[in-house]
Parts: structure tokens; C-alpha cells; sequence
């Protein structure tokens, strides 16, 4: 693709819910989309990393506590068949780009984002396989999915059965019958135990043990404290944020699996052998499967050619909106993490940073 590059206000990279949420702002603040600025999405379909999680995920909280600004995510009867399960975001995200006529080009994948000149108040160029934008100001909102964590362990390259990750499981009925190991101690772990342990034999390993939140805490409690946490850091006060609340969400799956007695977790490993684990005491076990639900970090390759500065795979980010990066003024990062705002990295949690970062976008226009 060739040509000179379309001008706009804002690229977006990325239409899952962090982009989408952007660009509603942009769009309340009289951006046209499509138009002023865009959103380009390497997906096929809209829904961002909802697409592509395991079949059986379910939020870890209500659908009333589950929306993106301005539009309530339709409810789902939690009494009866639990919390929402990810198809109903899918939906809910697909409904949501076209009721505010977002426009999103998908699939289009950014390749980089490079200056467009020296002049540090010029343009940056967003270089994609369906062609250029330059742009006064770029979003970076691609999520976490795309750039799965797997930890070293000697051995792993023996291992003669089958290694995956979370981002690569799909559902529990390829393991019948098998024994697995899950190693992981926070929510995807716990689910995926969950449902896997109903048709093999596992094992849970977790370097830590794992921290369950009581039974009648959920998503919610983690909205509540980012909230209360907005308002401490306001006033220049500390918080401790969500870590104090422990990590697993006891989920109706995970619940069931706790009374059939599986969820229990044991140290971690301290390598794989061909035929299975070992850990350091000289204790072994067979396993035809490894499930790494060891996380994510931030999916940010399309940005090395900006060469910015970062901080333990993060990029340091100030500003009024609090997404804005500090080597590079023109760039926003939405919704990868606390790093980027209190709970940013979830569907109710992503609204102040999206409105935070399309008023500093507007702002440095007028
Ligand atoms: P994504 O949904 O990943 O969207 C990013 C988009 O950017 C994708 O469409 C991708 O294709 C695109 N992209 C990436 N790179 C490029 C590129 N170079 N060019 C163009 N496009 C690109 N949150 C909750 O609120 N409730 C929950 O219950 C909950 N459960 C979760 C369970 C799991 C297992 C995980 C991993 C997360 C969960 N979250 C939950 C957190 C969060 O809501 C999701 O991770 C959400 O998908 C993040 O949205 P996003 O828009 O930041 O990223």
C-alpha cells in the first residue's frame, strides 16, 4: 500500500474495550469518527481479546458492574446461569462500536509508529498493511493477549507432552482422561483447573499460595477499591489498591472445584523432565500436559521504533491523564494496568482513563 499518509487528529491501535471506550470520548467531544480520528484493529471481528479466551470464561462479576461509558452492558440472568460468559461481551463490545458508529478498521495491523520528522511537535506516522496515518496524537490500546508470559524452567525443552498456554486453551475435553499440571496462582489458573479437573487428573502448582478472595467478593469489591483508590491518590494520599483484597475470584466453577476437594495448590516445580515435573525435595510426577496460566505483559511491539524509555516492561506515563508517556508526549496507553489507571485493564474500570486521555488529546488541540 502506497500514498501519503491520511491525516487525522487520533489514531487508535486497537478495538477491543480500552479503544472503543477512547473513542467514544473523542466522538462525545465532537471528533468525527472515521474521520478525525480512527481506530484500527488487527481482529477480524469486533470484541478485541473476547474474541479469543477459552469457551468457558465468565466475568467475575455482574453484568451491571461489567459496562463501558455510556451504554449499560444488557443483563444476563446471574441468578440463574451464573455471570455473564464471554460471548455476551462479544456481543455487548460489537453492539457497542456500532451504536456510537466508531468505524473501526479492522482487521488492520499497525506494523509501527515512527515521528514523522524531527520536529518534536510534528506528527507521528502509524504504518499498517492497509496503508498510513499521520497523527497528531496516537493511542495504544492493544491489550495484553497478544504477548502471552511464559516463565524459563530447566527442562522445559525435554518435555515430551504438551505444553500450552492459557491464551492457547480452549476447553477441558482434549484432556480427558490425561494428567495435567496447571501452574499459576491467579484467576485463569483457578478456572481453568476448575474445568479441566472434571475430566483428568491434575495437579495445581503455584510459587506463591494462592490468596482466595471470601466467597461473596467479587469483581465488584476490585471496582469499589480502584474507586476508593482514584479518590486517595486525588488528595496525595497512598492506597494499597486491589492487592490487599487477595487474587482469586470464587466463581460458581471454582467453587464446585474447592468442593470436590481439587483446589488445592502445591509448591511450584523446579523443572520438567521428558516424562513429567520434579520438584526440588527429588518428588516426581507424570503429566501428559503442561497449562502455563503464568499471565501476560503488555502488547507493545509495534511501538520499538519509538524507542521509549521503560520501566520493568512498562512505559513510565504521566501527565493529566495519567496514560500520556513521558518520552513521548504524543502517545497515550489505555487500559494495560494499574500502570496505566486503577483497574483500566477491565470493562467498568477503563472509562476515567479513556475520558482522561481523549480530554488531553482535545485539549493539546485547542
Ligand atoms: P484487547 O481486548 O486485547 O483488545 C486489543 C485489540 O488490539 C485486539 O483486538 C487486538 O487484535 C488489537 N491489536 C493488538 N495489536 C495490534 C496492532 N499492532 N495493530 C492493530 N491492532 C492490534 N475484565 C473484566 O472487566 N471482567 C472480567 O471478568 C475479566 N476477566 C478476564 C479474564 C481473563 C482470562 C483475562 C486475560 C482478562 C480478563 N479481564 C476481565 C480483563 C480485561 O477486561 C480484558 O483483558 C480485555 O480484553 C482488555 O481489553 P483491551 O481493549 O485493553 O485489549
Amino acid at each position: 500500500v502506497s500514498g501519503a499518509p491520511r491525516q487525522v487528529e487520533a489514531a487508535i491501535i486497537g478495538g477491543g474495550q480500552a479503544g472503543l471506550a477512547t473513542g467514544f470520548y473523542l466522538r462525545r467531544a465532537g471528533l468525527t469518527p472515521g474521520e478525525d480520528f480512527v481506530i484500527l484493529d488487527a481482529g477480524d471481528r469486533p470484541g478485541g481479546a473476547w474474541t479469543r479466551m477459552w469457551d468457558g470464561l465468565r466475568l467475575f462479576s455482574p453484568s451491571s458492574f461489567s459496562s463501558l461509558p455510556g451504554w449499560m452492558m444488557p443483563p444476563w440472568d446471574d441468578a440463574h446461569h451464573g455471570y455473564p460468559p464471554r460471548s455476551h461481551v462479544v456481543d455487548y463490545l460489537t453492539r457497542y462500536e456500532d451504536r456510537y458508529d466508531l468505524r473501526v478498521e479492522r482487521p488492520c495491523t499497525v506494523r509501527d509508529v515512527v515521528p514523522e520528522s524531527d520536529d518534536p511537535a510534528g506528527r507521528l506516522v502509524v504504518r499498517t498493511d492497509r496503508g498510513d496515518f499521520a497523527a497528531r496524537a496516537v493511542v495504544s490500546a492493544t491489550g495484553i493477549w497478544d504477548r502471552p508470559f511464559w516463565p524459563a524452567y530447566p527442562g522445559a525443552g525435554d518435555f515430551t507432552g504438551r505444553q500450552l498456554h492459557a491464551a492457547q486453551y480452549r476447553n477441558a475435553a482434549e484432556f480427558a482422561g490425561r494428567r495435567v499440571v496447571i501452574v499459576g496462582g491467579g484467576n485463569s489458573a483457578a478456572q481453568i483447573l476448575a474445568e479441566v479437573s472434571t475430566v483428568a487428573q491434575t495437579t495445581w502448582v503455584t510459587q506463591r499460595p494462592p490468596r482466595f478472595l471470601p466467597d461473596d467478593v467479587d469483581g465488584r469489591a476490585l471496582f469499589a477499591t480502584a474507586r476508593a483508590r482514584i479518590r486517595a491518590l486525588e488528595v496525595g494520599r497512598e492506597h494499597e489498591g486491589i492487592a490487599g483484597l487477595g487474587d482469586i475470584v470464587m466463581v460458581a466453577s471454582v467453587r464446585d472445584a474447592r468442593d470436590r476437594g481439587v483446589l488445592v495448590a502445591e509448591a511450584m516445580f523446579e523443572r520438567l523432565l521428558p516424562a513429567g515435573v520434579a520438584w526440588a525435595d527429588g518428588t516426581l510426577r507424570d503429566a501428559d500436559a503442561v497449562i502455563w496460566c503464568t499471565g501476560f505483559r503488555p502488547a507493545l511491539p509495534h511501538l520499538r521504533r519509538l524507542r521509549l524509555r521503560t520501566d520493568a516492561g512498562h512505559v513510565p506515563v504521566s501527565g493529566p491523564s495519567g496514560t500520556q508517556a513521558i518520552s513521548e508526549p504524543r502517545l497515550f496507553l489505555v487500559g494495560y494496568g494499574d500502570w496505566t489507571g486503577p483497574a483500566s485493564a477491565t470493562l467498568a474500570g477503563v472509562g476515567p482513563s479513556a475520558k482522561a486521555t481523549a480530554s488531553a488529546i482535545v485539549d493539546a488541540d485547542s
